[in-house]
């Protein structure tokens, strides 16, 4: 496995970061500043991207106490669904090992669940299937402006 890059969560990534896999990056980092209240994440955490000859492209999380996780992702994904899977993959790691619950659902108790529509991703809430905002932009709250459910 040979390790490519390391960068801000939601920094520009290093030149030889292929460009696909920046917006998804971007967008998944900005939203992660918006943990809820008393949750933190481990110091130091990062993106990390490495090359692995069978699995290709391994993505996910490091900190200063080491790697958090990493998973293959392919960067020819659509960008929507690319976005919504760089999204649930760091959403499950925090569930499963840092105890955080990320994002939170603003009408409910539950986490929002990230889905693709189209070229784009949501957060969506699983009760009432509303997508409720794009991933990258949970501070702004805007809404699908075809406000309907079902549409995931
Ligand atoms: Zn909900």
């Amino acid at each position: 496995m040979r390790t490519i890059a390391a960068w801000p969560l939601d920094g520009t990534p290093p030149p030889d970061v292929p460009a696909e896999f920046h917006d998804a990056c971007a967008r998944v980092g900005r939203d992660l500043r918006h943990l809820p209240a008393g949750d933190r994440l481990p110091a130091g955490v990062r993106w990390e991207l490495s090359e692995d000859h069978y699995s290709g492209f391994l993505l996910g999380l490091g900190s200063d106490r080491g790697m958090l996780f990493t998973q293959d992702t392919d960067p020819y994904l659509p960008p929507g669904p690319l976005t919504a899977y760089v999204a649930e993959r760091v959403q499950d790691h925090l569930t499963g090992h840092e105890f955080v619950q990320w994002p939170a659902c603003p009408g409910h108790t539950h986490p929002l669940v990230a889905a693709a529509a189209g070229a784009q991703a949501w957060w969506h809430c699983r009760r009432s299937g509303d997508l409720l905002v794009r991933i990258g932009e949970l501070a702004t709250g805007r809404r699908d402006p075809r406000g309907v459910s079902g549409t995931a």
